[in-house]
């Protein structure tokens, strides 16, 4: 899991990265174009409030045709990829331009521009979106104008000037945006001014106002985005500038595909690897907590066999002796009493001479399976003492209970049925013990109690509960039979 979330966090923050580093590159292109287009737009403007300045100047009607069209016209050469410059009066007719040879606009009276400047009284420069003009090849053409006025401010007429759509194009050559990207100049109404490299997708003038990616552009201002464009369909990262105070929009757009292939690539290398890794390591330690359940079951084994007998399934005399170590301490601490067992099966060794060892063994089987589904709390422990000899171990348990215990144990093997039907029933004698465990005594002060007590119960005739509590002897006569 660390292994994952460190490749994981990796591969997130060079993605990040990756995109970052396109944002930058990206915005950078735009910030040169928008500042390319700003100057070439800043000095067709001079060249025409010059032209509208030596219009309004009366001394320009004095001067000789010759002298005053060179003068008009005279900054007309520092403009980049001019199509010309020409005067309109207010009817739209044609009163100067820049070269003999060229014509305005047929319909030039019928142009927006045209009727945007003689309804309105506004002196701002007016940039048309492109439009297709016939002269001797077919060009796309900006318009540039502003609006010449008289001295009480009537309409008397626009100048104008041409910008060829080329000169965008011619200035876009030679920038990297990568397979499938491309740079675009809008105007604000959505007008695509220019698309580099040229596609059949898009064509110049077409309208894209309606385009979800173009409102963002207009709303924004300014920015990056990664969205899906809606005229490619594929996802791109689009960067966006508007040209300071003018109604042109620089976009370059790449494709995502194109700026994440490098990410994506080293991301499947170092995720398979890591997934790898991750499997082989899931794999061995797979390996590792089996091993450790095998010997973890072994172990568990091990330690039943060391602390079972084997023919009972009972304690063995070693956890016998640490168990009752344990509760002869902890009946110290407490000052509960501990009571003891000792059972002996009767005569027994006159049934295994008469049946057999196999059959005395299972008689050992069936009366250790009686005594133990008698000693029922958790806490108590029965335990097979030696040859058919077993000890019961009761905790925090009167004289009295255990007597009683006792002489249940005995009823149930009394009238256990015999082990095969031609055998003799079997009896057990038990001598118990309750005591309060003293400081300075240890537990074979109960083991030999109890085992005196049984003793009384042989040499009493066998088949009979003899107790020995604190106060002495308290033989527990046998019902009658
Ligand atoms: P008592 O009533 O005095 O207890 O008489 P007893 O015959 O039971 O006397 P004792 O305790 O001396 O005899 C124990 C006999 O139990 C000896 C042996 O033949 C038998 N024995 C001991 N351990 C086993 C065992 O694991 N399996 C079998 N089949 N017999 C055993
Ligand atoms: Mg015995
Ligand atoms: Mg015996």
């Amino acid at each position: 899991m660390v292994i994952l979330s460190i490749v994981s966090y990796l591969l997130v923050r060079e993605y990040r990265n990756t995109e970052e580093d396109a944002k930058r590159s990206a915005m950078n292109i735009v910030q040169l174009i928008n500042r390319d287009i700003r100057n070439t737009f800043s000095i067709y403007d001079s060249v025409l409030i010059n032209v509208i300045d030596l219009l309004q100047t009366q001394i320009l009607e004095t001067l000789p045709a010759q002298t005053r069209q060179s003068l008009l016209f005279d900054r007309t050469n520092e403009t980049p990829s001019s199509a010309g410059f020409f005067v309109l009066d207010a009817h739209g007719k044609l009163v100067a331009r820049s070269q003999p040879g060229f014509s305005a606009p047929a319909n030039a009276s019928q142009q927006p521009w045209f009727n945007t400047h003689r309804n309105s009284t506004s002196d701002e420069l007016l940039i048309s979106p492109p439009q297709l003009a016939h002269t001797d090849t077919p060009e796309w053409i900006v318009f540039l104008s502003r609006r010449l006025s008289t001295a009480d401010g009537t309409f008397a007429g626009v100048v104008v000037g041409q910008l060829k759509v080329s000169y965008f194009q011619n200035l876009f050559r030679g920038l990297d945006i990568g397979p499938n990207g491309n740079i675009s100049l809008l105007n604000t109404d959505g007008i695509l001014m220019l698309q580099y490299p040229a596609t059949s997708k898009v064509h110049i003038g077409q309208d894209l106002s309606q385009a979800p990616n173009f409102r963002r552009f207009l709303n924004e201002r300014y920015g990056s985005f990664i969205a899906m464009s809606g005229i490619y369909h594929h996802e791109r990262l689009f960067n966006f500038a508007q040209v300071h105070d003018l109604p042109i929009i620089v976009v370059v757009a790449v494709a995502a595909s194109s700026i994440f292939s490098n990410w994506q690539h080293t991301a499947l290398l170092i995720g398979s690897v890591t997934l790898l890794l991750c499997l082989g390591l899931f794999w061995l330690t797979w390996l590792l907590i089996r091993e450790l359940n095998l010997r973890l079951n072994a172990e568990r084994d091990l330690a039943a066999l060391a602390s079972t007998d084997p023919l009972t399934g009972l304690a063995n005399r070693r956890t016998l002796d640490r168990a009752l170590d344990l509760e002869w301490r902890r009946a110290q601490r407490s000052g509960n009493p501990v009571s003891l067992i000792m059972i002996d099966i009767d005569h027994f060794k006159a049934f295994n001479d008469a049946y057999g060892h196999q059959a005395g063994d299972e008689a050992i089987r069936q009366v250790s399976s009686v005594i133990k589904a008698h000693v029922r709390r958790p806490a108590d422990l029965t335990a097979r003492y030696g040859g058919e000899e077993f000890v019961v171990v009761l905790t925090e348990t009167e004289a009295a209970g255990t007597r009683l215990l006792c002489e249940k144990i005995r009823l149930a093997v009394e009238q256990m049925p015999p082990v095969l039907p031609e055998h003799k029933r079997l009896t057990i004698s038990l001598g118990s013990c309750t005591r309060y465990a003293r400081s300075g005594e240890t537990q074979d002060v109960l083991l030999s109690a109890a085992d005196k007590a049984l003793y009384q119960a042989k040499k009493a005739g066998r088949n009979r509960v003899v107790n020995i509590n604190e106060t002495g002897l308290n033989a527990v006569k046998p019902p009658l039979v």
